[in-house]
């Protein structure tokens, strides 16, 4: 079976491929020449997944599957949200991104903050939805050096490593996106 992953994020791309069992051929986005950006304007996680999944179905032809995840901060009224990417502006810096919850976040003890990754799978001419989520908090500081994103700040439920500080097996058992690759596995094992 031959699926592409949406994607040009290559910390998205070796989190999952590490899931994706090995008669599952996984192709890029680089794989089958999709260079140009992937739209993703809609204003919900669920509609940037579909949203990108539909366009390489569409241009492409291939069957596809694409991610789209957020952070949402419970004291900042779910923000960033679908917004996650450019939280601090269009420059798209995680970095800039971080800073701008902890400022928001200074005096605030409601540190409360869950993942949420929705994935959209175009299969045989149908669509299917994925939902993963982590429940967690946002520390006062960055801790760690791994992952991507929003990783330094955030700590799952139970948890007192950041996903920045574990191991990428750890991350991917635990964490919103693993918990939403694990069901697509799971459908993907009973089309067989
Ligand atoms: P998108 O799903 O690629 O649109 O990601 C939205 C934003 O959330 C980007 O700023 C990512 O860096 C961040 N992000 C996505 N997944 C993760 C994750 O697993 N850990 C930390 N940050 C993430």
């Amino acid at each position: 079976m031959q699926l592409v992953f949406a994607t040009n994020n290559l910390n998205k791309l070796k989190e999952v491929q590490s899931l994706i069992p090995d008669h599952i051929k996984l192709l890029s986005l680089a794989d089958i020449g999709c260079v140009e950006d992937v739209p993703e304007t809609q204003d919900t996680i669920e509609g940037n997944a579909i949203q990108k999944a539909e366009y390489i179905k569409k241009h492409y032809g291939y069957d596809c599957f694409a991610d789209d995840t957020g952070l949402e901060v419970d004291a900042l009224n779910g923000e960033p949200g679908v917004y996650s990417a450019r939280y601090a502006g269009e420059q798209r810096n995680s970095e800039d991104n971080i800073q701008k919850i902890l400022k928001n976040l200074n005096n605030e003890s409601n540190r409360n903050a869950q993942f949420k990754t929705v994935i959209a799978l175009e299969f045989q001419g149908k669509q299917h939805l994925f939902t993963g989520i982590c429940k967690g908090e946002i520390t006062m500081d960055k801790m760690g050096d791994q992952g991507f994103g929003y990783d330094p700040i955030f700590k799952a439920e139970g948890y007192d490593k950041t996903f920045a500080e574990i191991s990428l097996e750890e991350k991917n058992r635990i964490g919103h996106r693993g918990k939403a690759v694990q069901l697509l596995v799971q459908f993907l094992n009973m089309q067989q």
